[in-house]
């Protein structure tokens, strides 16, 4: 079927299944064309949170569309794909954190939002890349378990008087972008800044003109005055920067920035989702409850912006 005929055919069951459809910024350009909202993961969790839809349909990886689920306890959410997991949210488990924390007792945990349900259950507080330096910050202990992401752990450690415990996970598509490819861009586009996710690794955020998440990136390229942009995030987010900028140039700093786990999802996948209502996300209501606690506790602070 054309792809055309594909997203009438999705909007049509959108409209018939009283549905909603939400695409991370990192999705196909086709998925993100016919979403009824685009964002990062949170953004997306939250404004889902509030409509009057029965039924979620969340274009992006498992955790998201657990974290929609875990804010929306009473409604149905589907990942139209099964497979759509993320290897950073699966870097820990919970058996593993329940041992971090027994070596660290009195230690705060403050959890990124890419980890799964069973992790955020046992964390203290959830952050996003754009507010993990402010929940940090905030959290009222000396020490903090910094879970999963390594790269945004190092991030925030340079902005923060506290101990952090970090645990020694990573985004491949992040953390496989080298430095040396990013020297190599800024010689060839001298004016252009170089804005940068924080799950790269540390010599590449100490390269950056920006670092920043995925709607800070989008953000900074719409309202900054430079016409040319070298781009350390995944591709997917092309599609958003084009389209908010259609006269602005935009370098991806590396062709390995696409993450296969994000690019799992097809029209087709979400087209079967609403006819099927697959995959659903199913969380015991012990795991929404405790896994509540930490989201809404980000939220309470004050400081959940923009993120991933
Ligand atoms: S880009 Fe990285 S963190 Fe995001 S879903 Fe893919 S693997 Fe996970």
């Amino acid at each position: 079927m054309e792809i055309k005929e594909l997203q009438d055919r999705i909007r049509r069951l959108l409209k018939e299944k009283n549905a909603i459809m939400l695409a991370h910024n990192y999705q196909r350009a086709e998925i993100q064309e016919i979403a009824d909202l685009t964002g990062d993961s949170y953004e997306l969790s939250v404004r889902a949170s509030k409509t009057d839809a029965d039924v979620i349909v969340f274009c992006g990886v498992r955790f998201m569309a657990e974290s929609a689920k875990i804010l929306s306890p009473g409604k149905t959410v589907l990942l139209p794909n099964a497979d759509a997991g993320c290897p950073m949210a699966d870097m820990i488990d919970a058996g593993e954190l329940e041992r971090l924390k027994s070596l660290h007792p009195g230690a705060c945990v403050v959890s990124y939002v890419n980890t799964n349900a069973d992790v955020k259950a046992l964390s203290d507080v959830c952050c996003t890349s754009s507010n993990a330096v402010d929940i940090v910050r905030a959290v009222p202990a000396d020490r903090v378990i910094f879970v999963p992401d390594k790269n945004l752990g190092s991030y925030v450690r340079q902005f923060v008087d506290k101990e952090m415990i970090v645990w020694d996970g990573y985004c491949p598509t992040h953390h496989h972008v080298y430095p040396e490819e990013i020297t190599l861009l800024k010689q060839k586009y001298p004016g252009a800044p170089f804005l940068c996710h924080p799950e790269c690794r540390p010599e590449v955020v100490g390269l950056a003109d920006r670092v920043t998440s995925t709607s800070g990136i989008i953000r900074f390229a719409r309202e900054d005055p430079h016409t040319e942009f070298i781009i350390g995030t995944e591709e997917g987010i092309l599609y958003q920067l084009r389209r908010n900028s259609p006269e602005k140039r935009f370098i991806l700093a590396s062709h390995g920035f696409v993450c296969p786990n994000m690019k799992r999802t097809r029209l087709e996948d979400v087209a079967a989702a609403l006819e099927e209502g697959r995959y659903e996300i199913k969380l015991s209501p012990t795991t929404i409850e405790k896994a509540r606690v930490p989201l809404e506790r980000m939220i309470d602070m004050g400081i959940a912006a923009g993120q991933k």
